[in-house]
């Protein structure tokens, strides 16, 4: 393409600056970034509290979250945050050590624990045999087996592409994954770090999204807790990147309307008309409902085809809920905790997980995180289910004495296993560039700031 291209952006999160990182390391330098909010990060969100920045958003990350390293790399800057701890606690708020075979309350778990470290290696096995190619990002060809990307495997990222068949599997709830092979104690591992991050239910997430996030390598980095965290926050990475581009993105740009006609692409924003040929979009392609904080998808502000439309349409979300509050010291967590119970869908609204970031002091703010939708069952509106919350935590004897910041995220955009499993993937990247707009962000590879990060590039790679 072109070097001179101009190329708009839209949307300063991971994917949106990454994309502008990527593209200006390959030579295109005519890029605009929009970004409607007054700060740059998008879900990386690290507010101040007591001169501190906690986490609104993104926490932590993998050592294998290479796109995240190369914006480390360009910024100068590295994972220098706290580390972080964890226990478990049943719902009733009792710490529990659910995975050590020596405790004593464990005894008559002892053969599940044994069979499901069995079947945890099984899994790690039949990953990298019977479903090769399952871990390169993004989904293309995964529903007609077949694997085409760039490898995970390491840091040079090399492209990959076969054939398998068997990848076809990974159209299937999760849960029904397992159970096709014989591995259904690992989903006692793999809810931590997927469910309580407000990535839905096994039953209803395809086990794409679970497995291309959750990697075999990249679950045992939570298991043994080897992750990284910033200390100014994960938003810190995305500001940093915004001040090392030669155009760092454009704050406050509300953008109206989007035609795109005669191989141009015409952006009205903030009451201008800008002309561009390309548009990136790393927004939301699609929200099904109304919602309170003002965000509409990409299909009811742009001049959407009827294929747009068509497909856009099947896009559902997760509504992810995060409290921060302050407790009294003597009320403080020693550390994070995971409340397990609190996982399934029957005790949907309920705490999950709630983080202490700072280990040294009792002075900052406590985060909590719950879920308040299932497919299958109705929305939890959103005060019900902080009420439940705050419940949840005076249970868990670390009660709030006040709320000080709170969001309900437009989180994890994907599709079900019916519309995965008919091509939703493919038919969507057979659409890049057609109407002189390519689909980026979380919904074409995984929501969290690597697999988005990287999506940039790879879309960088493989058309410009
Ligand atoms: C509570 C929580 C915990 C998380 N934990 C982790 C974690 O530990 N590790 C991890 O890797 N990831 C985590 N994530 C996920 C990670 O933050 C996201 O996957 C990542 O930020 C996605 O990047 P993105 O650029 O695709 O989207 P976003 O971050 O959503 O950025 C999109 C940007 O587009 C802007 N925008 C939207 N509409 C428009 C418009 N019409 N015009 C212009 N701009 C627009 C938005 O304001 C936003 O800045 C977490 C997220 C949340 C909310």
């Amino acid at each position: 393409m072109d070097k001179n291209v101009r190329i708009c952006i839209v949307g300063g999160g991971p994917a949106g600056l990454s994309a502008g990182m990527y593209l200006e390391k390959k030579g295109y330098e005519n890029y605009t970034i929009l970004e409607r909010l007054d700060r740059v990060g998008g879900k990386c969100w690290s507010p101040t509290y007591n001169g501190r920045r906690y986490e609104m958003g993104a926490i932590m990350g993998v050592p294998s979250y290479y796109a995240v390293h190369d914006v480390e790399e360009f910024c100068g800057i590295t994972h220098d945050g706290p580390q972080l701890n964890r226990n478990y606690k049943n719902k009733e708020g009792k710490v529990i050590e659910p995975f050590n075979p020596k405790k004593l309350s464990n005894l008559l778990k002892l053969p599940r624990l044994a069979k499901m470290k069995k079947q945890v290696k099984k899994l790690g096995e039949i990953l990298e045999t019977k479903y090769k190619g399952y871990d390169v990002n993004g989904h293309r060809g995964v529903s007609e087996g077949r694997y085409d990307g760039f490898s995970q495997a390491n840091a040079k990222r090399e492209p990959v592409k076969g054939e398998n068949p068997n990848l076809k599997d990974l159209c299937l709830p999760f849960n029904e994954f397992c159970k096709l092979n014989g591995v259904e104690l690992t989903q006692d591992i793999w809810i931590g770090p997927y469910t309580s991050f407000g990535y839905g239910y096994f039953d209803e997430i395809p086990a794409a999204y679970v497995l291309k996030y959750l990697d075999f390598q990249t679950t045992m980095n939570f298991v043994k807790v080897n992750l990284w965290t910033w200390k100014n926050g994960t938003q810190y990475i995305w500001e940093q990147l915004n001040d090392h581009l030669k155009h760092p993105a454009r704050l406050n740009s509300k953008i109206e309307k989007v035609e795109r006609k005669d191989g141009k692409v015409f952006v009205t924003v903030n009451g201008k008309v800008e002309e561009y040929d390309k548009i990136i979009v790393t927004a939301p392609l699609y929200i099904p409902n109304k919602r309170a904080d003002g965000q509409v998808g990409m299909v009811d502000y742009f001049d959407a085809r009827e294929d747009e439309k068509e497909l856009f349409s099947k896009i559902d979300y997760e509504r992810y809920d995060v409290l921060a509050v302050e407790t009294k010291p003597e009320d403080h967590p020693e550390i994070s905790y995971y409340v397990f119970e609190n996982m399934e869908k029957e005790r949907l609204g309920h705490l999950m997980v709630y983080y202490r970031r700072w280990k040294d002091t009792k002075d900052q703010v406590i985060t909590t995180y719950a879920l308040r939708k299932h497919k299958d069952t109705k929305e939890i509106p959103y005060d019900e289910c902080k009420k439940m919350v705050l419940e949840d935590l005076k249970i868990m004897k670390n009660p709030a004495s006040n709320v000080v910041n709170e969001w309900s995220v437009y989180y994890f955009p994907h599709v079900f296993s019916k519309d995965y499993a008919a091509g939703w993937y493919e038919k969507v990247e057979a659409m890049q560039d057609k109407y002189d707009t390519f689909y980026a962000g979380e919904i074409m590879s995984f929501g969290d700031m690597d697999e988005t990060a990287e999506y940039s590039r790879e879309l960088v790679e493989r058309f410009f």
